[in-house]
């Protein structure tokens, strides 16, 4: 769960009965409240970016979500479902690094009936099976306990025999998730890497184990459970490190009898991306050379540095040999 330095809420979402409730809450905790006109004031002091992001990264903020139009999300699903922007997370490689650019701060919605009300209407207009990702633009489980986003979305693509629901997350607080008659219309991903990378990169996640060890209670809910590791990262021992992973895989889901699904990812990055991650993490180790990496144009007309075909190869054929091997049913998705 997180535990922000400051709550700020956005004067519009005292209007919200959500909004009220948390505002009486944490003020009766006597918790650092802050009321705003508007969220964009919360870093005007700031100057410099470093100072801004890791300020951002300690304040949550509830805002109302006024979006007239969902963005779409291509080829995962139809459209992005926004109940979180922004991650307590601080992943050194994080595209919301670049992505949130000024905006580091998280920010999440006290008016989810509004957007499921969207939602709905999405659906209904295209009456075939619509998909909606959770967690384009934030890992939305730690704000879970602060306004149960997660769970009303579950429970909404319940009763949508035509909507799906999935999102994607690093921790591993999903006890609130384990008990709701989700009917299968819900998709949740883990996202994994090494202890190796886990530790040098992924600085206010989960643990390795305490990610499994939620899984494997999502998955014995009955959920579709999936893993995405990413990003893949080639180092001195990777094999043996990444290994350790698909042991640990094995031992925890060796009973397990449904289909788990794996995308795999290797590390890219863009030249944007790689000085915004030079300016808040001054010391980052994250290795990015163009020298060792090919240029690559992506499909949104910039380009990024992805590993070079041989070393591809040399993920492609490590995890294509483990995965089709598990001790359980798997589906391999893609491995890029
Ligand atoms: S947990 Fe995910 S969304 Fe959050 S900072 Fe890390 S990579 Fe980004």
């Amino acid at each position: 769960m997180f535990v922000p330095k400051r709550y700020v809420f956005e004067k519009r979402a005292l209007d919200y009965p959500i909004g009220q409730k948390l505002y009486k809450q944490l003020t009766k905790e006597k918790k650092n409240v802050i009321v705003l006109k508007s969220s964009r004031a919360v870093l005007e002091k700031m100057t410099s970016i470093e100072e801004k992001f890791h300020y951002g990264k300690e304040t949550l903020i509830f805002g109302v979500k006024s979006s007239k139009k969902f963005i779409t999300c291509r080829p995962s699903a139809h459209y992005q479902i926004p109940l979180v922007t922004g991650c307590m997370g601080r992943c050194e490689y994080c595209y919301l690094n670049t992505q949130l650019g000024d905006k580091p701060y998280i920010r999440t919605y006290v008016n989810i009936e509004e957007i499921l009300d969207k939602a709905k209407k999405y659906i209904d207009e295209r009456e075939e099976m619509t998909i909606f990702e959770g967690a384009a633009t934030s890992d939305p489980l730690p704000v879970e306990p602060y306004t149960h986003g997660l769970e009303k979305v579950i429970r909404f693509f319940a009763s949508e025999p035509l909507g799906r629901f999935r999102f994607v997350t690093k921790y591993h607080n999903v006890e609130p998730l384990l008990n709701i008659d989700h009917k299968n219309h819900t998709d949740i991903r883990f996202s994994l890497n090494s202890d190796y990378v886990i530790n040098q990169y992924e600085h206010y996640t989960s643990r390795l184990n305490q990610r499994l060890e939620a899984a494997k209670k999502i998955g014995d809910s009955g959920y579709q459970l999936g893993f995405l590791i990413a990003p893949v990262f080639l180092y001195e021992g990777w094999e043996e490190s990444y290994q350790k992973l698909i042991d640990k895989l094995n031992q925890t889901f060796k009973d397990f009898k449904d289909k788990i699904t794996f995308e795999v990812i290797s590390h890219r990055y863009t030249i944007k991306a790689k000085k915004r991650i030079q300016d808040v993490f001054p010391q980052t180790k994250l290795p990015m050379e163009e020298e060792s990496r090919k240029f690559k144009y992506g499909q949104f007309g910039y380009g990024k540095y992805i590993y070079k075909p041989e070393d591809i190869d040399r993920i492609k054929s490590f995890f294509s040999k483990y995965l089709s091997n598990m001790a359980f049913q798997t589906e391999i998705k893609y491995i890029i």
